[in-house]
């Protein structure tokens, strides 16, 4: 018998996750709870703990998910030692989801194409499997749209998000990938990246903010995604920052139709779709990734196909408001 939160639950074979039976509703937490969890540092402000126990609550699955704050000279002693506590899964976010790849038994072929695991897999004796569903998540708010076979597209940032982005449009097949930096250093190892990524019709070219043909590449877009911090919610409010990337003005040109893809969930919309939706440009939050990729992660863990997303998605939009 395995209990899970708040029920008794009876093993089933056929589903390969319980059955549930009634129990105390108020027990979320019990003896046989199982943990699963998201390790970076800071990681106190993290979402995933919302949105993946919201899951765990209405799946009825005796999981637990923490915020698991780790410093870097503990992160090889925290990952064995919560495998070795039986730890049914890990998300890795900044600043590890590099540096987990030398502890993992194996790195599968989307993890290692973009050098970043984002989820940790339990594998045989006590070692993590590692894996990425960044790339899954940042696709999965795109389906909406007609086919984009044939368009061009535009990322400015070439961070660690930029390197999911990249691996999910090459299997769109654009015409065209336009991807702007403020640094010519980080531009010329993203090309490289891009060079091996992309499929062999694709052209690409590679932007320095302040480029006077940005604007040309901008208007004629259909896709332009943000993968930088620019417009996140500061907290600070001394602090006079930027909430638009580049810079209003070069944003006059946007086509209608075009979509506006900001990663950034917090503040929801940002500035920039706001200012999207005055060109009638069709907006995508980040939160769709966010809570998709999770979802990937907690499917890959529990074997359960059916993950809440819609419940998922609700408690993080509560938990943005607050
Ligand atoms: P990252 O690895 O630090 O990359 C950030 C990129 O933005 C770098 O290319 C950086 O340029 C550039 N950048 C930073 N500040 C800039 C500025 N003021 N002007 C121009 N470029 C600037 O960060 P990341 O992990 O890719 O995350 C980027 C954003 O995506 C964050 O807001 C994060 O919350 C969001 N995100 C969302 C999801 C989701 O699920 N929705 C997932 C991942 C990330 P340099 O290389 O020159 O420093």
């Amino acid at each position: 018998m395995i209990a899970l939160r708040g029920e008794v639950w009876f093993p089933n074979s056929k589903l390969n996750y319980p059955k549930k039976m009634v129990h105390n509703k108020k027990e979320l937490i019990n003896g046989e709870t199982s943990l699963i969890g998201v390790l970076g540092y800071p990681i106190q402000h993290s979402l995933s703990p919302v949105i993946h126990n919201a899951a765990l609550t209405a799946l009825n699955l005796n999981w637990c998910y923490l915020a698991i704050p780790c410093e870097k000279e503990n992160l090889e002693l925290v990952l064995k030692s919560l495998r070795k506590i039986d730890c049914k899964g890990l998300n890795i976010t900044i600043p590890y989801k590099e540096t987990v790849l030398s502890y993992c038994q194996n790195v599968d072929n989307i993890a290692n194409s973009i050098g970043a695991v984002n989820t940790l897999i339990p594998a045989q004796n006590a070692q993590w499997n590692g894996t990425n569903t960044d790339i899954q998540g940042f696709l999965a708010p795109l389906k909406k749209f007609s086919n984009l076979k044939g368009k061009n597209a535009l990322i400015m940032g070439t961070g660690g998000s930029a390197k999911a982005v990249i691996q999910g449009l090459s299997s769109l097949n654009l015409s065209h990938i336009t991807i702007i930096s403020r640094r010519k250093n980080s531009l010329e190892k993203f090309i490289e990246l891009v060079k091996v990524t992309k499929s062999k019709s694709t052209t690409c070219i590679g932007l320095i903010e302040g480029d006077s043909l940005i604007k040309e590449y901008i208007k004629n877009s259909h896709l332009i995604i943000n993968t930088t911090p620019i417009g996140m919610l500061n907290k600070s409010e001394n602090q006079k920052i930027q909430a638009i990337p580049l810079s209003e003005e070069y944003w006059e040109n946007l086509s209608p139709n075009s979509i506006l893809y900001d990663l950034i969930y917090n503040p929801k919309p940002t500035e920039w779709l706001k200012l999207g939706s005055k060109y009638d440009c069709h907006q995508i939050d980040g939160l769709d990734m966010l809570i998709e990729q999770g979802a990937a992660s907690l499917r890959l863990w529990s074997n359960i196909e059916n993950i809440p997303i819609n419940i998922m998605k609700k408690a993080a939009e509560n938990a943005l408001k607050k």
